[in-house]
């Protein structure tokens, strides 16, 4: 399994990287970490005759935080993301999924920013990002905008980035004291790409209940989504297994649930049921 043969560019700057894309147009192609890339190269199923390699490009990668916001560049590895103690202070959430991607290698080569980019339905972050209510950076030849994470996946393979614009940065609300957060998956046993993946944001009221609720669930449908019927059914219940339970059985109201070769529509619903109540459930009992 061979790519098509292509052209090396190595851009040393986000402006360099997007004049190559301006020149080469739909010929060209970002190479992050290549770990979605590469495969889908190797088997024709992508052949760019120009590959920009933004892997050096300096500012791209890093975490920082400013002011209540963490911002994450997008060529930042997961297993940046997973061993990072800002993160680990501030949100845990991302941490604690990266560690549930693949495997050591692909989570030091793969990148938050590669991974969204290319919105493959079963990945893990985008479940996550949509919970954390993320905004998403991008720059183009007509400067630089912030999109929604709401507004960002719109279909199999696609996100809301024009063809010549770079994902520059990952924007989060760092969490307070009385938010918590929980990712639970049911791993595909060969790729650990979720069959099913929740992220769960509660936010409490300080009362024992559950002031607002963000879920995004990954794997189910061509796209990652918000779980509308979880959040409305959870929203000032209490933080207990009853209402948690209550709630789950939302899950996939609302959701354009697909079949694929992992399992069927009633399948991957009873999926999401089970594995929004654990997202849910390690949430609430988190310190
Ligand atoms: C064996 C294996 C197991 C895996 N398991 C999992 C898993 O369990 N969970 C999971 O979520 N993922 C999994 N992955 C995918 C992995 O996380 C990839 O690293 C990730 O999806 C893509 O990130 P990347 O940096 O490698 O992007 P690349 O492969 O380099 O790029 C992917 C696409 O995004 C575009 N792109 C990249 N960066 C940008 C940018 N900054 N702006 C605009 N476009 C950009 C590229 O042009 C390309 O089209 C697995 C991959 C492999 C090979």
């Amino acid at each position: 399994m061979y790519p098509a043969q292509f052209e090396y560019h190595k851009a040393g700057t986000v402006k360099e990287a997007l004049d190559l894309l301006i020149k080469y147009k739909d010929e060209a192609k970002l190479l992050a970490g290549g770990h979605s890339l590469l495969p889908a190269m190797k088997l024709r199923l992508a052949q760019p005759k120009h590959l920009v390699d933004i892997g050096k490009v300096s500012g791209l990668a890093g975490i920082k935080e400013e002011g209540g916001t963490l911002v994450i560049g997008a060529m930042t590895t997961h297993y940046a993301i997973e061993s990072s103690a800002v993160l680990k202070s501030k949100c845990p959430l991302l941490p604690e999924v990266a560690g549930q991607i693949g495997d050591p290698m692909v989570r030091n080569l793969g990148t938050l920013g590669g991974s969204l980019a290319h919105a493959d339905p079963a990945a893990d972050w985008p479940a996550a990002v949509i919970a954390l209510g993320a905004e998403l950076v991008a720059e183009g030849p007509k400067g630089r905008r912030t999109i929604k994470v709401d507004d960002f996946f719109k279909g199999l393979l696609t996100t809301a980035l024009a063809e010549n614009e770079i994902l520059t940065e990952i924007r989060v609300p760092a969490c307070g004291a009385n938010v918590k957060c929980a990712y639970a998956k049911f791993p595909h046993p060969a790729s650990r790409f979720a069959v099913v993946g929740v992220a769960a944001v509660l936010t409490l009221d300080g009362g024992g209940k559950i002031g607002k609720a963000s879920i995004g669930i990954t794997g189910a449908g061509t796209k990652a989504t918000r779980a509308k019927g979880v959040e409305a059914a959870i929203a000032g219940k209490p933080a207990d297994a009853a209402s948690i339970q209550a709630a789950a059985s939302s899950a996939a109201d609302g959701v354009d649930v697909q079949a694929d070769l992992q399992g069927s529509v009633e399948y991957k619903q009873h999926l999401l049921r089970v594995f929004a109540k654990r997202a849910m459930e390690a949430a609430a009992a988190k310190k």
